[in-house]
């Protein structure tokens, strides 16, 4: 925590003004809704239920915002969603991997992930006609040995690091030998680690950047916690789920108790809305959104 304050700082005296933004990244985890951790064990894809192209709405709010967004596609459905993934580079927007088949890193061998991660490549890149060369991991559930694995498959940035030491799942990606370019953006021989930001309050990390929490929240509580984030922070990342993005009906399997399904449900109607609004604050306080591509451009990297 010592060592984040004292990196903002650095990066605030050479950067910009606290309170004034400058980059921002808007990530989207490709998936489908059944993908979701808590759904696992469930037969929701049975349904035939699908979010994905739903996804037009959110498209054309890009477009009219003048926003570049990264994605991350799980490469399981990238085939019946080639249509997509090509009108998504269509539209100037950088596409990635988010992995095989949304299981969590932590639970597969070095071996099975290495394997298994050059199969996805190769699916995603057939499926959209174009060379992918960014990663995201299920759930942020990177590990170092795997890191350093796909960097020797050919990919040059990665996305899932998150601080948040209250949740299960997400762990502290070891980035030993990177050095931090700027806030939330680290670089080692020419590979980049975007950090996805948390913000620190009571000893308590609230994930901001999340759809989840986005969802949850009012626009005049994020309002206020952004606020907050930007005093200390230049750069910005949000990471959203398509099934976040519509309000089309989940056919949620019984059983999966109140408090999930609430988890599931909350704040999808008029979040599209709000979103906008968000990115719209961003702009307010000077924040560029670009894709992690090109940031990797601007900085000589691609
Ligand atoms: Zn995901």
């Amino acid at each position: 925590m010592q060592n984040q304050n004292k990196n903002n700082a650095l990066s605030c005296q050479c950067g910009t003004a606290p309170g004034r933004m400058n980059r921002a990244f808007l990530t989207v985890d490709l998936e489908e809704w059944y993908h979701l951790d808590y759904l696992k064990g469930y037969n929701c894809r049975e349904s035939g239920v699908r979010v994905l192209p739903r996804i037009f709405d959110f498209l054309d709010m890009l477009d009219e915002e003048g926003v570049k967004v990264t994605f991350f596609c799980v490469a399981e459905i990238a085939d019946e969603n080639a249509g997509i993934l090509r009108e998504i580079l269509r539209r100037g927007h950088a596409l990635g991997c988010h992995g095989l088949d949304h299981e969590l890193l932590t639970n597969k061998s070095l071996d099975r992930f290495v394997d298994e991660t050059r199969r996805a490549k190769g699916m995603i890149e057939s499926a959209a006609g174009r060379e992918i060369t960014g990663y995201r991991a299920s759930c942020f559930t990177m590990e170092r040995d795997k890191l350093d694995a796909i960097r020797e498959l050919g990919f040059t940035y990665d996305s899932s690091r998150i601080r948040f030491a209250q949740h299960p799942l997400y762990r502290n990606l070891d980035l030993t030998g990177f050095t931090q370019a700027e806030d939330l953006v680290y670089i080692q021989d020419g590979f980049s680690e975007y950090e996805i930001p948390t913000l620190e309050i009571m000893g308590y990390s609230i994930p901001i950047s999340g759809g989840g929490y986005m969802r949850l929240f009012p626009f005049w509580l994020l309002r206020l916690l952004l606020d907050i984030y930007a005093r200390g922070h230049e750069n910005f990342t949000i990471y959203v789920h398509p099934f976040e993005l519509t309000n089309l009906p989940l056919p949620l399997p019984k059983g999966l108790g109140k408090a999930t399904t609430f988890r599931c449900l909350v704040g999808r109607r008029g979040n599209l809305k709000k979103l906008r609004k968000v990115i719209r604050w961003l702009k307010g306080r000077g924040a560029r959104f670009i894709t992690l591509e090109e940031d990797r451009r601007e900085r000589g990297l691609a």
